[in-house]
């Protein structure tokens, strides 16, 4: 299973929640901002670590749902998602 981490920019992110509906991890925060929730999914087991800093929101998963999460960056128009594989 590749790791991968996902990273929300808060700056980049403005609210419109395309994410959501290409990945169920992505849910809204009560800052009105994008956040990941490993829980959220309603379908799926999933077990990430996440960490928010303010400034940005990363979640480390080691799954096969690496393509799902490209496609939550791929829908977001201000390209607040990045999506990258990461070595064990
Ligand atoms: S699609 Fe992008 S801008 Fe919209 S809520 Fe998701 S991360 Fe934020």
């Amino acid at each position: 299973m590749p790791r991968y981490e996902i990273t929300i920019e808060k700056d980049a992110c403005d609210g419109i929640f395309a994410c959501l509906t290409r990945d169920p991890r992505f849910v809204e925060a009560p800052d009105g901002l994008a956040t990941i929730d490993p829980d959220a999914d309603p379908v799926y087991d999933c077990d990430g670590e996440v960490s928010d800093d303010g400034e940005r929101v990363v979640a480390a998963f080691d799954d096969d749902r690496l393509e799902e999460a490209r496609r939550a960056a791929a829908a977001c128009p201000t390209d607040a998602i990045i999506v990258e594989e990461v070595d064990e």
